[in-house]
């Protein structure tokens, strides 16, 4: 067993939470942290008022600013956490890996760090902070394992899979994140509004021929007809796995498709092209300095509050496209997660859900030794075997659509935590 401390207490922190409760038999005592003591006690009275803890344990709640890099190495002594889950803003990962590399514990993250000074941080995004550190934790012994959330995360494992089981060479993999839920309200961002934005408001960067690629946000559209969720819209956007997929794996083509809607594109283009999504304080003729982005924010639904209305499902998935038996091959391997269902089970939206499941499995893997690799890695560095194993069983099954033929993928035989 390996006691886990999770720093956040956002929607994604949830989702961890009650999935380590859910496996504390393989993970040990939970500690949730974050600068708001009141949203952590909240979650682990959740955690309590759910029955999710599988055996009897502790959950604990602790106010911490994790840039305060000698007070996270104090907590995670005190309550000897051998695996940190850190899914508080990604502000948080070059101060959280400090401590867990001085500490000797396993650092796990779902997104790239940024720096609050950028707009948004362009390519190669691993290496302008994360790798930069590799050695460090090699010499430290440190397993930190980047980006396992679902995309990143779950979407790398899926492109080494297709690498080792279903091809000889791969060409290509769109990666296509489509969320067909409802949260029924005029609009609204599923995560921190000022993230969210963060994400569309700068260039858009893509992998094609073995070299970047520029575009406008809303730039090159492309229609998919998936699974599950049927016709859907979709617009090339950057994200961090496009970088670390495309060097680790050596695939010349990867791009990243995410899904939004014409109403969400017009309030987001008006609110854009009025200035509203500033950073920088405008002043008001009564002399009030605001900054318009925190203003939207301030006026647009708390993320959270959308999960318990929210209803459909989320469809994610690489299609990839190579060669087998020198033949040319495409296969989608995806998931489907159902907003409901993942409200009901554990108090977040599927978006969350789809995040910090992973995040969980990957703990598992570091308890259980198979990725308790002491040193840094992407998650397409690892054998994608036993991971898909473990989602599969707590909650994030991988399916498999060939030409006519769909099925869901048996990982049964590969090695249990
Ligand atoms: P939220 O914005 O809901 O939560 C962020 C949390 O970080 C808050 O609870 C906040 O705590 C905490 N936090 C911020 N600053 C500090 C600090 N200095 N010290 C301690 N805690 C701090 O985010 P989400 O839950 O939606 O997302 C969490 C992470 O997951 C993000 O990095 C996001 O990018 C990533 N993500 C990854 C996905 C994937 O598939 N790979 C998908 C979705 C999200 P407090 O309020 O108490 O200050």
């Amino acid at each position: 067993k390996k006691n886990v401390l999770i720093i956040g207490a956002g929607g994604v922190a949830q989702v961890v939470a009650h999935k380590c409760a859910q496996n504390n038999d393989v993970l040990g005592d939970i500690h949730i942290a974050s600068r708001t003591l009141a949203k952590c006690q909240a979650m682990a009275q959740s955690v309590r008022e759910k029955n999710s803890l599988k055996v009897p344990g502790t959950v604990e709640a602790h106010q911490l600013d994790a840039l305060d890099v000698a007070a996270t190495k104090a907590l995670i002594e005190k309550t000897g956490a051998q695996i940190v889950i850190n899914v508080g803003s990604p502000f948080l990962n070059m101060a959280v890996m400090s401590a867990c590399i001085e500490t000797g514990a396993a650092y796990i993250d779902t997104a790239i760090h940024e720096d609050p000074a950028k707009v948004c941080e362009t390519p190669p995004w691993y290496a302008n902070y994360e790798w930069k550190r590799r050695a460090e934790c090699e010499k430290a012994g440190v397993t930190a394992i980047l980006g396992a959330g679902f995309d990143p995360g779950v979407v790398n494992a899926y492109a080494k899979l297709a690498v080792d089981d279903y091809f000889d060479r791969v060409d290509e993999i769109d990666i296509i994140d489509i969320n067909a839920g409802s949260h029924g309200r005029y609009f609204a961002t599923n995560f921190d509004p000022e993230i969210n934005f963060r994400e569309f408001t700068g260039r858009v960067w893509s992998w094609q021929d073995s070299k970047w690629t520029e575009n406008k946000m809303f730039e090159v559209r492309k229609d998919w007809d998936l699974p599950v969720v049927g016709k859907s819209q979709s617009y090339l956007t950057g994200h961090d796995e496009v970088h670390s997929i495309s060097q680790r794996l050596g695939i010349p083509n990867v791009r990243f498709w995410m899904g939004f809607g014409d109403h969400y594109i017009n309030v987001f283009t008006v609110l854009k092209n009025l200035g509203l999504l500033s950073e920088h304080p405008v002043r008001t003729a009564e002399g009030l300095e605001v900054v318009p982005l925190k203003v939207v924010k301030a006026v647009l639904p708390d993320p959270a509050s959308l999960a318990p209305d929210y209803t459909g499902k989320t469809c994610i998935g690489d299609l990839v496209k190579g060669v087998k038996d020198g033949k040319p091959r495409e296969v989608l391997i995806y998931n489907v997660a159902d907003h409901k269902q993942a409200y009901d089970e554990v108090g977040s939206q599927g978006i969350s859900y789809t995040a910090g499941v992973p995040a969980v499995a990957a703990a598992m893997l570091i308890a259980g030794g198979e990725w308790d690799v002491g040193t840094m890695a992407n998650v397409e560095d690892l054998p994608p075997r036993p991971f898909l194993a473990v989602l599969d069983r707590i909650g994030l099954p991988t399916w498999l659509r060939e030409g006519e033929r769909e099925e869901r993928l048996d990982f049964s035989d590969s090695a249990r935590p």
